[in-house]
């Protein structure tokens, strides 16, 4: 006899995770398969949601909506899940040049972003850190400790018994009209959500995915640094007593191969001094993830041409942590026929150029 479902998830990223805790809100029945490779970014992500993001220092994409939701979703869930993993952090912004302090300025003095900026701080403001242009500090932003909330997230699916750890085998995916079977399970309908893996789904692998690892370093500073979310150029924010995790770089060409590299340490082991203005650190920790990144940086969801009860949930980048709690509730509503998708997030935008049927 099969077990009867809703719905299955494919992949207990952030997304995944995040989708099924909407779903399951709204009365469904869901079941999670996720295989826990340690190379998701959902593991080594720095989990900021940040309003400013960029060169070009500009709201992120529905930032506007999202990020609100994303707070209050993310304070609700470490009640729920007994964990703690979120907080709100100041971003503080050291500026890395006359030229970035200027551009800085001028989103002060912008009416559509000067809420989101503190006054601007001179050099040798910020103790024990190189302010040596200047800083900023960006309010409404905040942290979620990637590493704990996924922890505390499989504990409670597991919990509920609604999560198989295994790897999903998409050759033994049986698909009706109105129905899918996946070994035990028989469900109404399937939702993917492997991140950068959905360049391995054979319904999906058509979209124009563009994965890009990153690396992150684990560092013991003596005598520490501020509490807040620093950036200059890179980020380092605390997650111990004088422990701080230290990221990212960006890699779009060997994504294929988890381990952690040489070149990346490198990078990070040299821009660490410009936040610090020493090279005083210790490294204890090099991890390495692959961000769903895409195209058109939008996500990737519905269904493919062909299919009614299959879909993807996917593509969220570098920013999964920020926008999956708002396009998880979104996603959840038009899978219940409530509303149309996001036209940008529609993966329906890209059948003509990129499918081949
Ligand atoms: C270095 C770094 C820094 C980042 N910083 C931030 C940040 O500050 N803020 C932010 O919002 N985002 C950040 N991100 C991006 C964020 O981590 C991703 O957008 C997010 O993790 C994507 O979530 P996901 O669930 O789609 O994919 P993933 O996190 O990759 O999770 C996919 C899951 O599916 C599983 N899976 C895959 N294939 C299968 C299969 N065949 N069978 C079963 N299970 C499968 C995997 O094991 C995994 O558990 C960062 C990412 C990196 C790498």
């Amino acid at each position: 006899m099969k077990k009867e479902a809703d719905c299955i998830i494919v992949g207990q990223g952030i997304a995944g995770s995040n989708l099924a805790l909407h779903l399951l809100e709204r009365g469904l029945k869901v079941e999670i398969v996720d295989d826990c490779w340690n190379g998701a970014a959902c593991l080594v992500a720095a989990g900021v949601l940040n309003p400013i993001t960029g060169k070009r220092l500009a709201k992120s994409w529905r930032s506007d909506v999202a990020l609100p939701c994303a707070k209050k979703f993310y304070a609700s869930l470490q009640k729920k899940l007994g964990a703690k993993f979120f907080c709100e952090r100041k971003i503080l912004q050291l500026c890395k040049s006359p030229e970035e302090a200027e551009l800085w300025h001028g989103r002060k003095e912008d009416p559509a972003y000067c809420g989101f900026l503190s006054q601007y701080n001179p050099p040798s403001t910020v103790k024990n850190l190189n302010d040596n242009f200047g800083s900023f500090f960006i309010n409404f932003a905040a942290w979620v400790e990637a590493p704990r909330a996924m922890e505390a997230l499989k504990k409670y699916f597991l919990s509920l018994g609604v999560l198989k750890l295994e790897k999903f085998d998409y050759s033994r995916l049986k698909i009706g009209a109105d129905f899918v079977e996946y070994q035990n399970l028989r469900a109404k309908k399937i939702v993917f959500c492997e991140g950068w893996k959905a360049v391995e789904n054979p319904y999906f692998n058509w979209l124009p995915y563009r994965p890009a690892r990153g690396e992150i370093l684990g560092v013991k500073i003596e005598g520490g640094v501020s509490e807040h979310i620093i950036h200059r150029e890179k980020w380092l924010m605390r997650c111990g007593q004088n422990l701080y995790r230290n990221g990212s770089t960006w890699d779009r060409i060997n994504f294929r191969n988890n381990a952690p590299t040489l070149e990346a340490r490198a990078e990070l082991e040299r821009a660490l001094p410009q936040i610090l203005g020493h090279g005083n650190f210790e490294i204890f920790e090099q991890q390495s993830g692959v961000r769903p990144c895409t195209a058109t940086t939008r996500p990737h969801l519905g269904a493919p041409p062909k299919f009614k009860n299959l879909y993807s949930f996917n593509g969220f980048g570098s920013k999964g942590y920020a926008l999956t709690p708002y396009f998880a509730n979104h996603f959840s509503q038009y899978l219940l026929g409530e509303i149309p998708l996001d036209k940008e997030a529609d993966l329906a935008r890209h059948i003509r150029k990129f499918y081949k049927g």
